[in-house]
C-alpha cells in the first residue's frame, strides 16, 4: 500500500464555504481529499514534516455566475455607453438562440462553475435548458413591453408557457427576469411580480445599472428619450424617482426578488433593498465595459445586503468566468468579501445549499483561483 504524505495548501483567503473567510488559513491535503481546514499556523505545528503548497489567491467551493444571459455567448464583445449596446444586441439579434446558449454552459463547464443564472430571452432555449443542463441553476424568463396597453396581452401569453415550464423543473429551475424598470411597463412589472410572488417563481432585474437609466426615471431626459423615439416605444410619462424607488412603490421588490447591477443607487436606494429584502447581483466588468459607474460596495456591506457576482453576456464580458469579476477588483474591494460575493451568495441567490470544505472533500470540489 503506497502511504500518501500530507501537504499544506495554502492561499490568500481560504474560505470553506461557510464562517469568516481566512486570511491566513490553509487545508490540509492527503492523496485527492481534504483532510482538515483550519489557520496556517495550527496547521504547521501540527504537521511540520508536511511541505506547503501556495495555491494562488483563493481557494474556496466551486464558485457561481449569477448572471449571465447563455443564449447571447456568439454576440460580438463590446465595449461603450449602455444605450449603445442595446443597439448592438438588436443589431445582432440573429446570433441569440440556442446554439449560443450551448456555447455559453459549455463554457461554464469548463470552469467548473457550481450553479448558474441565466437570462433566456427565447422559449426554445428554456426548453433546451430544462432538458440538457449538466449544471443547476436558474433559467430567468425575459419579459420586456414598455407599452402598457399591451400588459395584459402579453402577461396572459407568458403565463401558461411559465406553468408548463415549472413542471418540468429538475436540476434547472425556472425564474422570470422582467428585463428593466424603463422596458417593462408598469401594470406588466406589476403583474409578473404577483404571479411570481404567488407561483413560487424567482424573479431577477435589470435595475439602476446605467447613470442615462437614472437620468431617464428621475427627468425623462438623456439618450433613453432619442431611443424611444427612434424604436417607436409610446411617449411615458416617468415617475420622477430613482429606479430603485419606482419598483419599490410599485410593490415590486421582496424577498424572492434579485437587483441586478445595483449601480446608480444612492443609500436610500440600498436602505429600500435591504429593508425589502432583495439580493443584488453585481457584474463589475460589464459595469465598467458599458461606462455604468462603479458599484458602492461599502455601501451594501454597511446594510448588509448579499451581494452576489456575475459575468453578464459575452457581448459585455470578454469571458463567463466570474473568479475574473473577483480577481478585477482584487485589493480594492476586501478579498473576503469577494470571495464570499463568487461562491455562498450566488448559491443564496438561486436558492441553492452551499458546498462545504470538511474533512473528506474531494478536491474536486475545492476550487483554487
Ligand atoms: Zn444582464
Amino acid at each position: 500500500m503506497v502511504k500518501l504524505e500530507p501537504e499544506i495548501w495554502s492561499a490568500e483567503v481560504v474560505y470553506l464555504g461557510f464562517g469568516t473567510p481566512m486570511l491566513r488559513g490553509g487545508l490540509l491535503v492527503v492523496g485527492e481529499h481534504v483532510a482538515m481546514a483550519g489557520g496556517l499556523e495550527e496547521l504547521r505545528r501540527a504537521y511540520p514534516d508536511a511541505p506547503i503548497r501556495s495555491k494562488g489567491k483563493a481557494l474556496t467551493p466551486p464558485v457561481v455566475n449569477a448572471h449571465a444571459h447563455l443564449d447571447l455567448s456568439r454576440l460580438p464583445y463590446f465595449r461603450g455607453r449602455y444605450i449603445d449596446f442595446i443597439r448592438h444586441v438588436i443589431a445582432h439579434g440573429s446570433a441569440r438562440g440556442v446554439e449560443a446558449a450551448r456555447q455559453g454552459l459549455e463554457e461554464l463547464q469548463r470552469l467548473s462553475v457550481g450553479a448558474f443564472g441565466d437570462i433566456v430571452a427565447r422559449g426554445e432555449v428554456m426548453d433546451w435548458l430544462l432538458e440538457e443542463s449538466g449544471l443547476p441553476g436558474v433559467a430567468y424568463y425575459e419579459v420586456i413591453g414598455p407599452d402598457p396597453s399591451k400588459a395584459d396581452d402579453i402577461f396572459e401569453a407568458i403565463k401558461p408557457r411559465l406553468l408548463a415550464w415549472k413542471k418540468r423543473e429538475g436540476r434547472v429551475r425556472v425564474g422570470i427576469s422582467p428585463h428593466a424598470p424603463h422596458t417593462v411597463s408598469a401594470p406588466l412589472l406589476q403583474k409578473t411580480a404577483e404571479f411570481a410572488r404567488l407561483e413560487g417563481f424567482p424573479v431577477q432585474i435589470h435595475v439602476a445599472e446605467s447613470p442615462d437609466e437614472r437620468e431617464y426615471l428621475e427627468r425623462a431626459k438623456g439618450s433613453f428619450v432619442e431611443f424611444n423615439q427612434q424604436m417607436k416605444i409610446p411617449v411615458w410619462e416617468p415617475p420622477g424617482v430613482s429606479p430603485i424607488r419606482y419598483l419599490a412603490d410599485l410593490g415590486v421588490l421582496g424577498p424572492g426578488v434579485t437587483v441586478v447591477h445595483g449601480v446608480q443607487v444612492d443609500e436610500g436606494d440600498v436602505q429600500i433593498l435591504a429593508q425589502a429584502g432583495c439580493w443584488v447581483v453585481s457584474c463589475p466588468r460589464s459595469n465598467e465595459g458599458l461606462e455604468c459607474g462603479e458599484f458602492p460596495w461599502a455601501l451594501y456591506l454597511k446594510h448588509g445586503v448579499e451581494v452576489a457576482l456575475g459575468t453578464d453576456s459575452r457581448g459585455s464580458s470578454p469571458d463567463l468566468n466570474v473568479k475574473n469579476e473577483a480577481l478585477h477588483l482584487w485589493g480594492k474591494v476586501d478579498p473576503r468579501v469577494l470571495v464570499r460575493a463568487a461562491t455562498r451568495s450566488g448559491y443564496r441567490v438561486l436558492g441553492l445549499e452551499t458546498p462545504r470544505i470538511t474533512r473528506g472533500t474531494h478536491l474536486s470540489q475545492v476550487e483554487s483561483w
